[in-house]
């Protein structure tokens, strides 16, 4: 029997995709370098649909139709290029090899054009929604060829997570796009999360709300304008008590949060594309910051805050929810704008609204408010930010008094709300008519003569500062 998919990696995500596979009626080969954990997954879920057992990858090849479709999900990075490496002298070329891991999108292209040179079509994807997503419906990102697609395509749409019907699967651009795609969407889940944090502790500490009312809180939040996957655990999070200790289960948890690098790889790429993506910077930096603990352990006895107390005001709940709206509102506004400055810089036709209908079902950053996004760029709409699209400029005004009142209070409280205030401050940056980056262009040109321009006509200047200090039309280096 020929399968339609060979599944390589049987850890719990290739596991998961090759059963969501075989569950949607393609037969699926399996292989793993262990072959433990293959016929573990045959003597656990053989039963779920149609399977084809190898134990090498010259079988799996062969039990594969052509053009053949071999899924790679083993761990990022060597092994990716490990077990390429193997598979390419056993394949025919129009022969398709799909990455579906965490892999950086640097690597993918690579390996995309490295394949491309034996006639081999090399399609890296996206997948979030963790285990459960890949089991029952991911949001899928696909990189890789066009016409890949056109044999690939109709298999991950059928896999995908629908959203009234629609897959959430589909192409995003050549080479490296999908795994791009996939990051920057990482990049956004840690700000999301970020700012829940925040919320959760101007909640706690700045109202003294305790998390099982808060569960209730978020619960509410849910229903409206920040309906997400996200806010909805939140709520499961914070009403849970632990058993051991009766505690609510946040107060036992050592509050240091890890990371696997996709919201680091984001940050070092905007950095690299000029992108201002400072939700999701400050968001890693947290990380990193609760991740200090000595330094934060000596800083209790060493470090005075000089905290205010200032009457928490009246309306502070809602407050917080907008400023929980505005500043997830820019995140989503700076990830998207990352996502055109690199499809500028690679060459990537990424259509903005198809990439939000993505994130509708399936991801972790899942949110009703994606649909209003897609509908901002859909149809040709171009808004050069989200922000601009009249219903978001509108929505964001209407929660800019509560993001200001959250911010100043939550400052004189000593209540670090990094993504709160950067976030704000990115808006006002955005909106501002004369940035002290004037200022900055005197001094560079002075300490280094790095020129400027002038508001009041063409060309770029030097000031003689070391002389006269009269003004010279300068060559432009830059
Ligand atoms: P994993 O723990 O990242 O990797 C384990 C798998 O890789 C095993 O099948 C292992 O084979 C295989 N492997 C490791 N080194 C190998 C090598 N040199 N040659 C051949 N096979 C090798 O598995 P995972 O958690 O299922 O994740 C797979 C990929 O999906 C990763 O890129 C991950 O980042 C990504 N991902 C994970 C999640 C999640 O929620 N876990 C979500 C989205 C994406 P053996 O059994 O023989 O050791």
């Amino acid at each position: 029997m020929s399968a339609q998919i060979g599944v390589t990696g049987l850890a719990v995500m290739g596991a998961n995709l090759a059963r969501n596979f075989a569950r949607n009626g393609y037969t699926v080969a399996l292989h793993n370098r262990s072959v433990a954990k293959t016929d573990a997954l045959l003597a656990a879920h053989g039963d779920e649909g149609s399977f084809v057992r190898t134990e090498t990858l010259t079988e799996l090849v062969d039990a594969l139709e052509k053009p053949r479709r071999v899924l790679i999900m083993v761990k990022a990075g060597k092994p990716v290029d490990s077990v390429i490496d193997q598979l390419v002298p056993l394949l025919e070329e129009g022969d398709i090899v799909i990455d579906a891991g965490n892999s950086h999108y640097e690597d993918t292209r690579r390996r995309e054009a490295a394949l491309a040179g034996k006639g081999l079509h090399f399609v890296g994807i996206g997948v979030s929604g963790g285990e459960e997503g890949a089991l029952l419906g991911p949001s899928i990102m696909p990189g890789g060829s066009r016409q890949s697609y056109d044999s690939l395509g109709p298999m991950l749409e059928k896999i995908a997570a629908k959203y009234d019907g629609e897959p959430c699967c589909r192409w995003v651009g050549t080479d490296g796009a999908g795994h791009f795609v996939k990051m920057v969407h990482n990049g956004i889940e840690y700000a999301d999360m970020q700012v829940i944090g925040e919320a959760y502790d101007l909640l706690r500490a700045g109202a003294g709300i305790e998390p099982a009312e808060q569960a209730e809180i978020f619960a509410e939040w849910n229903k409206g304008q920040l309906s997400s996957f996200l806010i909805e655990i939140t709520a499961e999070v914070l009403a849970h008590t632990d058993a051991k200790t009766g505690k609510p289960f946040v107060d036992v948890v050592v509050d240091s949060a890890g990371q696997k690098g996709t919201g680091r790889w984001t940050v070092v790429s905007a950095l690299e594309l000029g992108s201002p993506v400072s939700g999701i910077a400050e968001s890693v930096f947290a990380r990193g910051l609760s991740s200090q603990r000595d330094q934060r352990a000596i800083a209790q006895d060493v470090l005075t805050g000089h905290e205010q107390q200032p009457e928490v005001p009246e309306g502070f709940i809602e407050d917080v929810r907008q400023a929980l709206f505005a500043s997830k509102l820019v995140s989503y506004a700076q990830g998207l704008d990352m996502l055109g400055s690199a499809a500028k810089e690679y060459g990537w036709d990424l259509k903005l609204d198809e990439i939000a209908s993505l994130w509708r079902a399936g991801c972790i950053i899942r949110a009703e408010l994606l649909d209003d996004i897609m509908k901002a760029y859909a149809g040709g709409q171009q808004p050069a930010n989200l922000l601009f699209a009249p219903a978001f400029a509108e929505a964001i005004a209407a929660a800019v008094p509560a993001w200001r009142r959250v911010v100043a209070t939550a400052v004189q409280l000593g209540i670090p709300v990094p993504v709160f205030s950067s976030s704000l401050a990115y808006y006002d940056g955005l909106r501002r008519k004369r940035l002290p980056a004037a200022l900055t262009q005197g001094l560079r040109d002075l300490f280094g003569a790095h020129t400027y321009q002038r508001v009041d006509g063409e060309g770029t200047f030097h000031t003689l500062w070391s002389g006269d200090k009269s003004e010279v039309e300068a060559v432009d280096t830059h």
